[in-house]
């Protein structure tokens, strides 16, 4: 265990830090009468056949529409608050990168406040690729973002999530709680399961 890691993390948020495939779930059906579950999306580019809509298209109508419904209140993944506390206090330094629109970011600040979530700054103006800020770690549950990531020199971790796709590089782990996470950055133990 490291006392001073000296690193930055790069840490997503959706899938990552919060639950948002509920609430998408749950507006699918209000307003489409779609009856699907979280575990049912199991592709990134998830393609709802009946209402002729993608996910991505969803989850932009929601930013557009309802961005306050969407996003506040959402429900933290297990453990998060704890291990970004952990994280921190084995002196790493924790930088939040998400894709949300810019337009959101005080509705996101204000959840990360609310849940109690340590970290040291926003990215307000996050690129296309999080390749491009500059980070040591990125922690994501989208394996696009975490394979630009281990391109670029970074290690990745990616959140196993239903619509999260393998990646073969030996920078990249795939892990399924924040306990791994810490077990990997923090207590230097093993995660069971594949790494890379
Ligand atoms: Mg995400």
């Amino acid at each position: 265990m490291s006392e001073t890691a000296d690193e930055r993390l790069l840490v997503d948020v959706d899938g990552t830090l919060c639950r948002n495939m509920p609430r998408l779930c749950e507006y699918l059906e209000l307003e489409y009468g779609l009856d699907v579950t979280p575990a049912e999306i199991t592709d990134w580019s998830y393609q709802f056949e009946s209402v002729g809509l993608g996910i991505s298209e969803v989850i932009t109508e929601l930013f557009e529409r309802r961005p306050e419904w969407f996003l506040a209140d959402l429900d933290p993944v297990s453990g998060s608050e704890a291990a970004l506390e952990t994280l921190s206090d084995a002196g790493y330094e924790i930088w939040i990168v998400t894709h949300r629109p810019s337009d959101t970011h005080d509705l996101t600040r204000e959840w990360l406040a609310e849940q109690g979530m340590t970290y040291d700054h926003y990215v307000s103006d996050v690129p296309e690729s999080k390749a491009e800020v500059s980070g040591d770690v990125l922690i994501d549950d989208y394996h696009g973002n975490v394979t630009d990531a281990v391109r670029a020199g970074m290690t990745g971790l990616a959140f196993d999530r239903p619509y999260t796709e393998r990646i073969d590089h030996d920078r990249a782990y795939r892990v399924q709680t924040w306990e791994d996470v810490l077990d990997l950055l923090v207590f230097d133990t093993e995660v069971p399961g594949e790494a890379g």
